[in-house]
């Protein structure tokens, strides 16, 4: 295997070293084949919200799989979940479920596209929209975290018609829009970024695309395949009170198995085939134990208290790594919605991509593999947010706080240590100039030494 891993993220390329390879997960933690465990705020990527492995989900899942696996034909769960969906997602009219992330946004692209009669299309500098050739351009995720340029591979008239701007950034949008009349099919965005490590949007910047692209007849696409059910049961939509015409979703709503899914107005989602004329199909789409999952993390995450409790504390760990920076000395800032977050080892603040990759990777990496020995899991990149999930206990963050402590301290006094053998070798340097420097006055023809 490429690399040694089935997705970039997961190797530990950016922070050295091999990655682990996990053995079993249960609750808040992992566990490696060599028996280390971890707490881990990785979730699977963001799907494992209310734990790892819960035991209501394995248990209908269970159920589920006495009566197979697939069926290539309509199943009741993909009706159960679809429900689910359109009830509490505020653009969601109607659903199309599909196997990933990156295939929910290659759907949403080409349905913006076929409702528009348009080709172009808005994306932001790190935001990642899964792999899809259109949306290589600037993208986060592996892409940020290993450095690489637009892939190659990807053909030219594939992102021809990508237009990027910076996050957080409405004038060149505003100038986009001047640039190309007529010609743009939609913005995509996420609404919240993760890919570029944890990025807020700015009070009027989702307002701001908002009346835009309505004022010029483009699509707004929320790519909430992250913030889906994390940020808020309905999303970062319900979350900022702005309402996109599609959105994407995915990681949550499958609970751990592969979905994703697709969705948004009905006039525009009736365009999709057997509805309408777009094509788009998939031979495990809307499969039965990935529905079962997706149900049963939902129907958890609808009891009551769940978001304020993932607040709680996300946001006692996001002041507890902050406070520890400050205590031992080290430029962190960072911030959080509900079970998501993020820090960057640098001052601040942080409103795009450029300003993330101000960050000091190589002491992110000292962090991170000090963090690691402590039995803390982070994603092994300065640029992907983390998760907590309902299973993270008060006892968790603790834990990672005083971890996160000890290990910014420990990597002050290794920086203290270089910075004393530095100037002690200054120091010396001085002193066997000068002895030279005496010989060759007082031996001028003897003296090779200078
Ligand atoms: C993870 C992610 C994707 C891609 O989903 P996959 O299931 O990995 O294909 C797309 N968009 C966003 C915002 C994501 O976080």
């Amino acid at each position: 295997m490429p690399g040694g891993v089935n997705s970039p993220v997961r190797a530990f390329k950016s922070v050295g070293g091999q990655p682990i390879v996990i053995d079993s997960v249960k609750g808040s933690h992992m566990k490696d084949i060599d028996g280390n465990e971890y707490i881990d705020y990785v979730g699977s990527w963001g799907p494992a919200i209310i734990g790892h492995a819960d035991d209501e989900v394995l248990a209908a899942l269970a159920e589920t799989m006495k009566k197979g696996t697939s069926f290539g034909a309509p199943c009741l769960l993909e009706n159960v979940l679809a429900e689910m969906v359109i009830s509490v997602v505020p653009s969601i009219e109607m659903v199309r479920f599909v196997n990933s992330g990156t295939e929910a946004c290659m759907g949403v692209l080409r349905l913006a596209r076929a409702f528009t009669g348009r080709q172009k299309v808005i994306k932001f500098e790190g935001c990642y929209h899964g792999h899809a050739d259109a949306f290589l351009v600037k993208a986060g995720s592996g892409v940020a975290t290993l450095g690489l340029p637009d892939s190659p591979g990807v053909p030219k008239a594939a992102t021809s018609d990508t237009l990027t701007s910076p996050y957080n950034d409405i004038a060149t949008v505003h100038s986009l829009f001047e640039a190309n009349k007529g010609e743009i099919a939609a913005v995509i965005l996420e609404p919240v970024v993760g890919n570029s490590g944890f990025i807020a949007p700015q009070p009027d910047f989702l307002n701001g695309l908002r009346k835009i692209t309505k004022e010029n007849d483009a699509l707004l696409v929320f790519d909430e395949v992250m913030t889906g059910f994390r940020i808020a049961y309905g999303g970062a939509q319900e979350y900022f009170g702005i309402t996109p015409d599609l959105t994407t979703l995915g990681k949550i709503i499958g609970g751990g198995l592969p979905v994703g899914a697709y969705g948004g107005r009905r006039d525009i989602m009736e365009m999709v085939a057997p509805a309408g004329p777009m094509y788009q199909a998939g031979t495990l789409s809307g499969n039965p134990l990935a529905m079962t999952a997706g149900i049963h993390t939902l129907k958890r995450l609808q009891e009551p208290g769940t978001y304020e409790y993932l607040d709680k504390i996300t946001s006692e760990l996001t002041q507890g790594i902050l406070d520890a920076g400050k205590k031992t000395g080290h430029a962190i800032c960072g911030g959080y919605i509900s079970g998501m977050f993020g820090f960057f080892f640098t001052d601040g603040p942080v409103y795009n991509f450029e300003d993330a990759k101000k960050s000091d990777t190589t002491k992110f990496a000292r962090f991170y593999r000090g963090m690691l020995e402590e039995g803390v899991y982070f994603a092994p990149s300065q640029f992907e947010a983390g998760f907590t999930s309902l299973a993270h206990s008060s006892g968790d963050i603790e834990q990672t706080i005083s971890a996160a402590e000890r290990v910014l301290r420990m990597y002050k006094l290794m920086l203290l240590a270089l910075d004393w053998e530095s100037f002690a070798g200054i120091f010396l340097d001085l002193v066997c100039f000068s002895s030279a420097l005496v010989s060759f006055v007082h031996h001028p023809r003897t003296c090779h030494c200078l």
